[in-house]
């Protein structure tokens, strides 16, 4: 499997959960991808660490594919670059985007 996680409003709500979850994953032998707004990719990368976060891939935000395909739609345009069969991301307006073909959990789905 390929799993895409979203950080902000996702893997800053639990770390520790997404911490596990990937160290199971990646143990497994899937591919866990991070997808997110955030620009620096530096930070955003010594912040996964500090949180024990693992990972094959970290896709950081990209104004230029986001000004091509949209803002809403670029997280789906780049599950679908990736083959991502499962997505744990936040936000409605971006999953409404995600296409039909990946599994999306929230963590506001209630
Ligand atoms: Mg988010």
């Amino acid at each position: 499997m390929v799993v895409a996680l979203d950080i902000d409003g996702t893997i800053d709500q639990h770390p520790e959960f997404f911490a596990h979850l990937s160290e199971s994953l990646v143990s497994a032998g899937h591919r866990v991808v991070v997808i997110t707004f955030r620009e620096n990719e530096r930070e955003t990368a010594a912040a996964l660490d500090a949180w024990g976060i693992r990972y094959h891939e970290l896709i950081v935000n990209d104004l230029d594919e986001q000004h091509s395909v949209g803002v809403l739609e670029w997280k789906g345009v780049v599950c679908t670059r990736l083959g991502v069969d499962v997505f744990f991301e936040d936000d409605a307006e971006v999953l409404a985007h995600v296409p039909a073909g990946v599994v999306c959990f929230s963590p506001f789905m209630r």
